[in-house]
């Protein structure tokens, strides 16, 4: 199994950032693992994308530390490796790992060590990092140095850029100097578009040369983009638990991803947060089944779409 989306700080285990607080006498807000699993996942009434991203917040705050970062990677690697996927890209954005002192590229490095242990204890499975720009208002140079640092790393473990955050808030046109910097040095990218925006989103990110969309799912709206979607053979990263969090649906039962499979677009399954929204591929691949009427036969298409559109190979 492959899996192509998902965040970093949104899998990491409620145990290990308890532990971390620990060690690095923080303060989490939360009087035992329970309360702090709660704090971590999101909570059924979650209105929006911006009151889910909160839910972040809580594993950042340990997520501070070259020594944390590894730790934290490693332990993800084991977790895929563990549900039986062989190949997996992870995606986090070094901006948000600053706050004790890190530089971007000290943040990169430990979590390439940290993925690098994982493969070796678990040679089964291959995983690829991806580094995250983040959507905000004063972050220009934050970005422009990840896009730096993602030249600098760019190899056998880190892989391509990304595009995340509060889509609604920072629309995607906001961001055209850094994929214009992408785009001069070549990276592979992937941008989330079309979550909690509508086509023209995606429009603007497809205008920003990728070849992959985080979500991407807002399309269905607009026929001639499905078009183009299938014209150009453009990669959907869909995460359904995630999208039913954030509200780009309100049952997963009307979730359009069957009929964009349908129409021919080339759709991957995928968990975004394993942590945050209490999924994982193999959970998400039973809700596709029973709920959304996917067979054996399309998710064996998918994965397909998946190898032909991994980062790694
Ligand atoms: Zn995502």
């Amino acid at each position: 199994m492959i899996e192509l989306h998902l965040h970093l700080d949104g899998c990491v285990r409620p145990e290990t950032v308890w532990e971390l607080a620990k060690e690095q006498q923080i303060d989490l807000g939360a009087k035992d693992l329970a309360e702090l699993r709660y704090l971590m996942q999101v909570p059924e009434d979650c209105k929006t994308l911006h009151e889910c991203l909160e839910r972040f917040h809580v594993p950042l705050k340990v997520m501070q530390t070259a020594d944390a970062m590894e730790r934290v990677t490693f332990e993800l690697v084991e977790d895929l490796a563990k549900l039986g996927l062989h190949y997996g890209e992870i995606r986090f954005a070094p901006q948000l790992s600053l706050g004790k002192g890190l530089s971007q590229d000290e943040v990169v490095e430990a979590t390439i060590k940290g993925a690098k242990k994982g493969m070796e204890a678990y040679p089964q499975i291959k995983c690829g990092l991806i580094l995250c720009c983040m959507r905000g208002e004063n972050n220009q140079q934050e970005n422009l140095q990840t896009i730096e640092t993602a030249k600098k790393y760019l190899g056998d473990v880190v892989c391509a850029v990304d595009l995340a955050g509060a889509e609604s808030l920072y629309p995607t046109e906001n961001f055209a100097a850094v994929f214009e910097k992408a785009n001069a040095y070549h990276l592979p990218r992937t941008i989330h578009a079309g979550e909690a925006a509508g086509p023209d989103s995606i429009r603007q990110a497809l205008i920003y040369g990728t070849k992959r969309l985080g979500h991407g799912v807002n399309a269905v709206y607009d026929d001639a983009l499905v078009q183009e979607l299938i014209e150009k053979g453009i990669t959907l990263e869909v995460c359904v638990t995630s999208n039913y969090h954030t509200k780009l649906v309100d049952s997963i039962e009307k979730h359009p991803v069957k009929k964009l499979f349908d129409a021919g677009v080339h759709v991957t399954v995928n968990s975004d947060n394993m942590t945050v929204s209490d999924t994982n591929l193999c959970k998400e691949i039973q809700i596709w089944k029973e709920r959304l009427g996917f067979t054996d036969a399309d998710m064996a298409k998918m994965q397909e779409y998946a190898e032909e559109a991994r980062f790694l190979k």
